[in-house]
């Protein structure tokens, strides 16, 4: 009864299946206990809830916010958080009210690439200018064959310092870490080590992130190497983090890893789950 996948997302944001799918899907596959946790919002968790409680599937509501961190973009994963907490709404509704207008630029410096039409396509796909992020563009580029899929869309024009990458200001790690905890929340960095930060920058990060109140970073998920998961494991020993296991999952062709399906966490390590787990 520890199948535990704590980071996934749905339509709700850059997903592809809806909540109910989603949960529907980690049933399935034999997840125990699952995590909604889409970008910048809450608005699949009730969705969700109902599904998993249908399913007698244990669920831990999440988010998972954007932050600037010096010029590095890094996410902290919320869980177990009270999704109708008004601070966490407001500040979640203020880092998203940021994508449309990123999108516009984006959609432009792809137009000046000889490729026009990304945003309201993007748009028509994210089917909300909240919920716009560099996914349904990916998503665009590779289905009006601009590049062979997703993977190759960030490659070459949408990820960081590519032509169509365009720098932009999320919440601040202290903003994130707080509305998180104001919501009864966790706090969990997620997959430290997509961030490709230099070892004295990730210190300055990790002991930035637990002087803030940052109490768990994800060891196991689909964005981590197997051969990083003893990296992120002594790291989680030595800062005395609790330790997440997750998919990231977004959707059927789209990701690595589907949910429940990682290896488990290292036996040395507390899982965030032993705070919600009954
Ligand atoms: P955004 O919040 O709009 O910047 O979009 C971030 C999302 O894009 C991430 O959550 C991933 O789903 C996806 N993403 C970012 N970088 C990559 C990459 N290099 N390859 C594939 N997907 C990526
Ligand atoms: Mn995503
Ligand atoms: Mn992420
Ligand atoms: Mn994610």
């Amino acid at each position: 009864m520890d199948n535990y996948d704590l980071h996934n997302h749905s339509t709700a944001s850059d997903g592809l299946l809806t909540p109910t799918q989603l949960v529907e899907l980690g049933a399935r596959l034999g997840v125990d206990g699952l995590a909604l946790t889409d970008h910048d919002t809450v608005d699949g968790i009730e969705e969700a809830a109902q599904a998993a409680a249908r399913l007698g599937m244990h669920f831990v509501p999440g988010v998972e916010v954007s932050v600037t961190w010096g010029d590095t973009t890094v996410h902290i994963v919320g869980l177990g958080i009270d999704p109708s907490s008004a601070k966490l709404r407001a500040g979640l509704q203020s880092v998203r009210d940021g994508r449309l207008d990123r999108a516009r630029q984006m959609g432009a410096a792809l137009e000046a690439r000889g490729i026009p039409g990304s945003f309201q396509a993007a748009l028509a796909l994210a089917g909300s200018e909240l919920r716009l992020s560099r996914t349904h563009f990916a998503r665009y580029l590779a289905s009006a064959g601009h590049v062979k899929d997703t993977q190759q869309a960030f490659d070459r024009y949408l990820g960081k310092g590519k032509p169509a990458f365009v720098a932009h200001q999320w919440a601040t790690l202290e903003e994130a870490v707080g509305w998180i905890r104001a919501a009864g929340g966790v706090a969990v960095m997620a997959h430290p080590g997509r961030y490709g930060l230099k070892p004295l920058g990730r210190a300055t990060l990790l002991d930035e992130f637990k002087r803030l109140g940052g109490e768990a970073i994800e060891v196991v998920t689909g964005s981590h190497r197997p051969e990083e998961y003893a990296t992120w494991r002594r790291v989680a020993e030595a800062y005395g983090f609790l330790a997440s296991r997750g998919a990231d999952y977004h959707g059927p062709g789209e990701s690595p890893a589907q949910p429940g399906q990682l290896p488990r966490l290292p036996d040395s390590l507390t899982p965030v789950w032993t705070r919600w787990a009954h």
